[in-house]
């Protein structure tokens, strides 16, 4: 994409990013075209930007005039390193940058955007919060799954698959989510999936429920898998996929056979118009 084709940024509506501010700012799934113009206006002024491993490269390369610092982090290491993150970004404010924190999808959802803001308002450094799509919506509607679908749920429970020791968090009742909470998206769920579908079933779910797994959404290695509850742990790994994945649980994975508009784009055929058995167009009110 060319600069000219991109919205001119040059209205002062525009905030500008002050020397000695920290912006916090989510960088969407991975596919550069999901970044806000909020986070392209950063990007444009930003002196130094400190970027997560699921930030895509391309991205970086609307900051050609900025110092890129990698702070990746996978798997739920301790937090000492995310203590040595935020105040990184406090010393760098304080040394008079125009500082950029990028984090993968929203910082607000399952990120440690909150710790970093916090921190850096206990340091008191002005900050500025831009969200961004957050995997768990974005990464799904790639696939052509609806995170909501009207004749399916009307609530949607985002969960992380692991806690801060890596293990599956142990403050989270499984069995009420699985009785309670019609679609189900996990993030960070691949190291404890066998775990977490044995909990949901004995829950009461039914093995037969329909899964949707997308790894690296949104960019051009993105993976789709289709399996159920019970067959799941089995098909990831005969199917080799690895994390980043989000991991849909419920009918609303039926969608896809519909709406899979990437398919579609390569030639598939439509697998199934109406694969809800609704048996009518869906436009009547
Ligand atoms: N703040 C991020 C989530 C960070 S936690 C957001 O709002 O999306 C990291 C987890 O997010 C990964 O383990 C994975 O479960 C999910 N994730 C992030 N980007 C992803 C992508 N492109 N494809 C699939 N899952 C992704």
């Amino acid at each position: 994409m060319t600069d000219s084709m991109l919205p001119p940024l040059t209205s002062k509506n525009w905030p500008a990013l002050e020397p000695g501010w920290v912006w916090l700012c989510g960088a969407g799934p991975g596919d550069p075209g999901l970044l806000t113009l909020h986070a392209l206006n950063a990007l444009r002024q930003a002196d130094v930007v400190i970027y997560d491993a699921l930030v895509q490269e391309a991205i970086l390369e609307w900051a050609p005039q900025a110092e890129h610092i990698y702070a990746g982090k996978r798997g739920g290491k301790p937090s000492a390193k995310q203590r040595d993150i935020s105040l990184r970004l406090v010393d760098l404010a304080r040394a008079g940058k125009r500082v950029l924190r990028l984090k993968g999808g929203d910082p607000f959802v399952f990120g440690r955007g909150g710790e970093e803001a916090q921190t850096l308002v206990q340091h008191g450094i002005p900050i500025r919060i831009i969200p961004g799509i957050s995997a768990g919506i974005g990464g799904l509607a790639y696939a052509g799954i609806p995170v909501t679908h009207r004749d399916v749920n009307q609530s949607v429970t985002f969960v992380t698959g692991h806690d801060q020791s890596g293990n599956t968090p142990s403050s989270l009742n499984w069995r009420a989510i699985a009785q309670g909470s019609q679609v189900i998206v996990i993030y960070m769920g691949m190291k404890h999936i066998a775990r977490i579908a044995a909990e949901l079933m004995e829950g009461g779910r039914s093995a037969h429920e329909p899964v949707g797994i997308v790894t690296t959404a949104t960019t051009d290695a993105q993976q789709v898998l289709e399996t159920t509850l019970s067959t799941m742990e089995a098909d990831i790994a005969a199917a080799g996929l690895e994390p980043p994945a989000i991991i849909c649980i419920g009918e609303a994975v039926r969608m896809r056979q519909v709406l899979d508009w990437q398919g579609q784009i390569a030639g598939e055929p439509v697998r199934d118009m109406d694969p809800l058995g609704r048996g009518r167009p869906a436009e009547s009110a």
